[in-house]
């Protein structure tokens, strides 16, 4: 029997879905766990693919957490645990910026707002290109180190509504790995969405429901589930399969409804993340055969990457063969989340 949630999807407000995954013990930032309940629990939401936390958690208690600085992760410029993870990251953050410069290339003087701009790698990298960085971000130490190594720039350290910026002051707004961690997701696109100017681009990166999914059934659900977990742990972190400080994790559907309801229209999406190596090889390949045959509706990648605007009319150009992965092959992302769903069935 399939247990379902008495919380609604945080995205499309959808009831009475099922309970899909769950780890215990939860997680912990410093010494509380990310979620007050002390375990992890995950529902899939039957209308639009979501997969979201089975949790009480509070917006304050989520702030509160994400405010506190963890000692061993001061002097990065990420917040990877390793320098060769860090540098991966960085090189990640590199292509990112090159698909939206293909999008929309900079002028010198442009601006950019980084949401959750963390010790400050991504303003770094738009800097080399005359983009003046500034940032929001919750951790007091990460903003003191982005400031110090931009040298210029404002970074907010709080809630984005108190943040002292101006309305369309912004040609790029970007939020990498972010938006998952937030109690309203839609509200703070929304809200980055005000500070974009009329000509300027917003790109986000968002973890992969498709892929969490595959990865928990793997580890947890198979019959040699046992023996990938012992000898084949992944990125495993102290036996724990999910990532549990993921409120969300997105469908390609819940993430087109997420841009629609904070009045911004998708212009680009793809899986990324793969990272390098042979298993990173053969899952490039599979993300490319099911994106292609789902019609971009499976994402099996780490993350989705997209990139949005605020208005229908205004023309942007058009990306051409990229690095990585770049599966698309028209100039727009196919439909409404309405559109897709009545064309894909539900999810
Ligand atoms: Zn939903």
């Amino acid at each position: 029997m399939r247990l379902l949630s008495c919380h609604h999807c945080r995205i499309c407000g959808g009831t009475k879905n099922p309970i899909v995954a769950s780890e215990r013990p939860c997680a912990l930032w410093n010494d509380k766990p990310w979620m007050p309940e002390g375990h992890y629990t995950l529902v899939r939401c039957s209308t639009c693919g979501n997969l979201y936390v089975d949790s009480d958690v509070t917006k304050e208690y989520l702030e509160r957490l994400q405010a506190e600085s963890v000692p061993k992760l001061e002097g990065t410029l990420t917040y990877e645990s390793t320098a060769a993870m860090e540098d991966v990251r960085n090189s990640e953050l590199q292509q990112n910026w090159e698909i939206i410069k293909k999008i929309r290339s900079p002028s010198v003087g442009d601006k950019l707002l980084d949401f959750g701009s963390a010790y400050g790698a991504f303003g770094n990298i738009a800097k080399k290109d005359g983009v003046k960085p500034n940032g929001v971000e919750l951790q007091a130490q990460a903003v003191c180190a982005s400031i110090k190594l931009w040298g210029e720039g404002v970074v907010h350290s709080g809630p984005i509504e108190n943040a002292p910026f101006a309305e369309g002051e912004f040609q790029y707004g970007t939020s990498f790995e972010t938006l998952e961690h937030l109690y309203d997701p839609v509200e703070v696109l929304k809200q980055i969405g005000a500070l974009l100017s009329k000509d300027g681009v917003i790109a986000i990166s968002v973890p992969s429901a498709d892929y969490f999914l595959f990865k928990y059934w793997i580890y947890r659900k198979q019959p040699f589930s046992g023996w990938m977990r012992k000898n084949m742990p992944g990125n495993m972190q102290e036996g724990r399969v999910l990532v549990h400080n993921h409120i969300n994790t997105f469908s390609v559907n819940s993430v087109t409804l997420m841009i629609e309801k904070a009045g911004l229209k998708v212009k680009y999406i793809s899986p990324i993340g793969w990272r390098g190596g042979y298993i990173g090889k053969v899952g490039r390949l599979i993300a490319y055969l099911l994106w292609l045959f789902s019609h971009k509706r499976i994402a099996f990648a780490p993350s989705i990457f997209f990139v949005a605007n605020k208005s229908e009319n205004h023309t942007l150009k058009e990306p051409k063969r990229m690095s990585g992965m770049n599966y698309n092959k028209k100039r727009d992302w196919p439909g409404t989340f309405e559109e897709r769903r009545s064309r894909n069935g539900n999810q």
